[in-house]
């Protein structure tokens, strides 16, 4: 998407060679309008697989995936963080390790949100190693539900995320995939 990769060339700050700081329009700040373009695009592409459902994680992914669910017409579930796992029957919950601050967390969705004949797209910010997608991916089947797409705002397609996934034949789309982050250039990929 042209209008996403002109804002990370304008706007994101590079922290080092694994890492995007995008918080003046998607992690702090957030842009409606490209948020609104975001989730148009997402459901043109997923219209025809039946989504009942979009689940992102919080905070990041709520932004993209509102606009997302509004277009599709079905709800948002968002999944919540929590420091450590307290045992409790309502509640399904994974743990996982967290990307940029380097520590594990649990994630949390309430068994009321996900039915077993719930089709997911999973929407987030980034895809990096794909630990948050396999975390969601494990929630999903604890409430025997399917998980037919992910929807990904920047994907790092120098890292493991997209493989791993499709491994377990989730279909990826993002809308910027970048190859290569250098200490004052981003690349993407194909160009
Ligand atoms: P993964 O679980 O795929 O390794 O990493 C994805 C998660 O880590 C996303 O939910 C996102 O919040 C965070 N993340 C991964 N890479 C970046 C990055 O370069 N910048 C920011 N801001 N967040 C990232």
């Amino acid at each position: 998407m042209q209008l996403l990769k002109d804002k990370i060339l304008s706007q994101a700050e590079i922290v080092n060679a694994h890492v995007l700081k995008v918080d003046s329009f998607l992690n702090h700040q957030v842009d409606p309008k490209l948020m609104q373009a975001i989730g148009k695009e997402f459901a043109r592409k997923f219209k025809d697989k039946g989504i009942t459902k979009v689940v992102t994680i919080e905070t990041s992914g709520i932004a993209p995936a509102v606009f997302t669910a509004l277009e599709l017409g079905v709800d948002l579930v968002f999944a919540r963080k929590g420091k450590s796992i307290v045992l409790n029957s309502n509640l399904y919950q994974v743990p996982v390790f967290s990307y940029t601050k380097e520590k594990e967390y649990s994630l949390v969705i309430n068994k009321a949100f996900l039915n077993s004949d719930d089709k997911i797209l999973f929407v987030d910010d980034f895809l990096a190693n794909g630990q948050a997608l396999m975390a969601v991916q494990e929630l999903i089947d604890y409430a025997g539900a399917k998980m037919v797409g992910a929807g990904i705002v920047i994907e790092k397609s120098f890292e493991a995320g997209r493989a791993r996934a499709e491994e377990t034949g989730i279909e990826v789309y993002s809308l910027a995939r970048i190859s290569k982050l250098y200490a004052d250039t981003i690349e993407f990929e194909g160009e």
